[in-house]
This record gives structure tokens, C-alpha cells and sequence, in this order.
């Protein structure tokens, strides 16, 4: 007997849950390459992709992944020698400064642990010791997807500014473009990168950078630059085949234009709060399950914690068994413990993750917390009990608040 069968739930922070409505879009014929409907689709692409990000900007779209964005990012701005400063509160800053590494650029790595933001005082003395100005760009995660903490990118812009240094600010938003608050051009982000399988809800197969007139520049001098990842064609197409180097990804620019047309009618705003909402109402039951049992948050100050995935710990090997539970009975696939692997926990057994970006709605998300409450129970893992209520009860509360 299983009680998994029915339509399974992938709860992993990417890919994320692809709506009907995109897959539906994505189910046709190949189109015209050279004309018609496909390069006006593009072009409006390009043009909705700018103001979900809050850029007058240009956008750059690559046939690619997170790791396709990372390395564009970084070959249109960097020589050899250049340095460039990593902030790494978890794990995907460093890993995208080991690209930079592989360009011959000189990595300086500020780590800031596993549970922790950015701190961006520390951003500044590093900064203010680069008398040379050698550093030439700043790399930031919005959201780090492992660690699940949010950080503040408008406070390591101040901090940029205040060591009077002229490094870009390159921000990751792969885990939280349509999940989290940010306004480019108001932060002073120079250069930001998305993939589509995220919170764009349509499947891997776009990467996105955001450029602003610094990046821009940068490129002017940059020595890493290859065919492939140089931004200017993109940019600058002579003839639609420029925009993504040869083929287009067809089928990803329709679902995505049909992922960006929901974004448009729920409204950028509400999708805002639906994240924040069902990230709280995912925190109050870990923090209940936590009163009676080893379970906590990875990241204990709210004011930090990500809206679009949650990092619980539980200690090893429960984190493993309650994702073998969950998926096997209850047909809810939860997040592994990435890069989380102490001395005593190499295989990071003790941490599972949560994601809840795009497409998630209230009964999606209480659903995997029923679905771990009963791993709880079932595997005899101490816990607090009524999670599942502490949950309905913050969503009730906030709806009696917002409803009309
Ligand atoms: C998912 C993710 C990446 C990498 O994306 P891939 O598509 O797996 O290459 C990079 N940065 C962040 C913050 C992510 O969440």
C-alpha cells in the first residue's frame, strides 16, 4: 500500500513546479525560426523579464542553467588577474567565485558559515584594503539555496559605496527572481542572473542576465569573453539567430511567456505576499515540531530566512529518513542538505530542504508539512505536536487580515 499515488509533489527548491498552463504551452508544433510569432514572443520576453526585475537595463538570454548564467556573468567582465570578491552565506556564492577561478581570476572568498547573512561591514573593510581597485566585482546571493538565508543586497551596495569602490555588484536571484522583493536599478545592482526553472515556474533551459550601463562597460575591456557567452550579440541582435547564438530554445520562450503572463495577472505584489505567507506558516510548524524535538531552523532570525525555500536541520540520519518516508508514502519529494556536511555529518543525513517557489499555493505546502508530521510520527522522531494547526492557524489569521 502506498498513499503516494496521485499526483506527486517535486517540494525541492528547483526545478519548481511547472504550472499546467506552461506545460500546455510548450505542447505544439516547432515554429518559424527566421520570422513570425517566435521573435515577437522573444522581444516581449525580454521586455516583461526587465520589469519583473525592476531594470531599465538590457537582458541577455542564454540557452543555459544556473551554472550557464554564472559563467556568462563572469566572461563578459573579467581579464586574468582581475580579482573578484566572493560573499558566501552557504553554498553558491563560492561556487560561482570557482568559475571566476577558471577565468584566472584571483578569488578572495568571505565565508559567513552556513547560518548566517552577509555581513556587509565585512564587505567593506575588504573592499577599503583593495587601494588599487583591483577587485572588480562584488558576487552576492540574493537567496542561497542551500543555506536558505536571504540577504540584504541593498546593504552591500551601501557598503560598496561607503569604501568609495568602483567594483560591480553582481547579485544571484536564481533561487528568488518572482519570490522575493528586489528592485534593480533602485539597489544599485549592476549585473543580476536567473535561470527560467525556478521561481519562473517553466523548465531549466533559459538562463537570464540583467545588465546595467556598468556591466555594460566592463565588458569593453574584458579579456575572458568567448563566443558563446559574450552578452553584446544577444544585446544587440543583427538577426533574431544573434539572440541565443544559433537555435532558439523554442519551447522554454513559450512556456516562459505563459509563466510571465500568470506572473502578470496574479500580480508581481501578490506573489510576493502568497511567498511570504506560506514561508511563515512553513516556519511556525518547524518551530512548533521544534518544542518537543530535535528539529529547527536553519536560519533562526526571521528578518534573514528566504520565502522561497527553508533549510530545517533535524540531526542525521532523520533528515534522510524523513525524506525517504515522505516520498515513498506520501509522494512529496523534499530537498536534500546541500553543501550542509559537517566532520560528524559528511553526508548532511541530519538536514532536508523545503521548497516552496512559484507555483505553491496553501494546500501544497500544508500538504508537505502533513506529510512530515506523519514521517515524525512514523519513524518515532521526537516532535512538538500541532504543526500542522500552528500552520492553519497563521494562514487563517492572514487571510481574516487581507481578505476584502
Ligand atoms: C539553482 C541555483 C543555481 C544553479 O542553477 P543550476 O540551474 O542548477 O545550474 C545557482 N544559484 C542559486 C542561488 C540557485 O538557487
Amino acid at each position: 500500500m502506498t498513499l503516494a499515488n496521485g499526483r506527486t509533489y517535486l517540494a525541492i527548491p528547483g526545478p519548481s513546479v511547472i504550472p499546467d498552463r506552461v506545460l500546455q504551452a510548450m505542447h505544439r508544433a516547432s515554429p518559424n525560426i527566421y520570422e513570425g510569432e517566435l521573435i515577437r514572443t522573444t522581444q516581449s520576453i525580454k521586455r516583461d523579464l526587465a520589469r519583473l526585475a525592476g531594470t531599465a537595463g538590457e537582458v541577455a538570454l542564454y540557452i543555459g542553467n544556473g551554472h550557464g548564467a554564472w559563467e556568462a556573468s563572469l566572461s563578459n567582465i573579467l581579464s586574468p588577474g582581475d580579482k573578484i570578491l566572493v560573499a558566501n552565506a552557504g553554498d553558491f556564492a563560492q561556487r560561482w567565485g570557482d568559475i571566476g577561478a577558471s577565468f584566472g581570476a584571483e578569488v578572495i572568498n568571505i565565508d559567513f558559515g552556513l547560518r548566517a547573512p552577509i555581513d556587509p561591514d565585512r564587505i567593506e573593510t575588504e573592499l577599503r584594503k583593495d587601494t588599487d581597485h583591483r577587485i572588480r566585482a562584488v558576487m552576492a546571493v540574493q537567496v542561497d539555496t542551500a543555506s536558505g538565508v536571504l540577504n540584504d543586497i541593498g546593504a552591500i551596495r551601501a557598503a560598496i559605496d561607503r569604501a568609495n569602490h568602483p567594483a560591480l555588484l553582481l547579485s544571484d536571484n536564481m533561487a528568488s527572481m518572482g519570490c522575493e522583493p528586489f528592485k534593480m536599478d533602485r539597489l544599485g545592482v549592476d549585473m543580476t542572473l536567473a535561470g527560467s526553472q525556478k521561481g519562473l515556474m517553466t523548465p531549466a533551459g533559459i538562463a537570464i542576465l540583467w545588465l546595467g550601463p556598468k556591466a555594460l562597460e566592463a565588458r569593453e575591456t574584458a579579456k575572458c569573453v568567448t563566443p558563446y557567452w559574450d552578452w553584446k550579440p544577444r544585446i544587440d541582435p543583427q538577426k533574431f539567430a544573434d539572440i541565443f547564438f544559433g537555435t532558439a530554445p523554442t519551447h522554454q520562450i513559450f512556456g516562459l511567456r505563459e509563466a510571465l503572463d500568470m506572473i502578470d495577472e496574479e500580480g508581481l505584489d501578490a506573489i510576493l505576499v502568497r511567498h511570504e505567507t506560506l514561508a511563515r506558516a512553513i516556519w511556525a510548524a518547524v518551530d512548533c515540531w521544534g518544542q518537543g524535538g530535535p528539529m529547527e531552523l536553519n536560519i533562526t532570525d526571521p528578518k534573514y530566512r528566504s520565502h522561497s525555500v527553508t533549510t530545517v536541520r533535524v540531526g542525521a540520519p532523520h533528515g534522510t529518513r524523513i525524506r525517504r518516508w515522505v516520498e515513498t508514502n506520501m509522494g512529496v519529494t523534499l530537498g536534500i542538505g546541500l553543501g550542509m556536511g559537517t566532520p560528524e555529518d559528511p553526508s548532511a543525513d541530519g538536514v532536508f530542504r523545503i521548497g516552496h517557489m512559484g507555483h505553491v499555493n496553501a494546500p501544497m505546502v500544508l500538504g508537505v508539512l502533513g506529510a512530515i508530521d506523519a514521517a515524525l510520527k512514523a519513524l518515532g522522531i521526537p516532535h512538538g505536536k500541532g504543526a500542522v494547526e500552528a500552520a492553519t492557524t497563521l494562514l487563517a489569521g492572514v487571510v481574516a487580515k487581507t481578505a476584502p
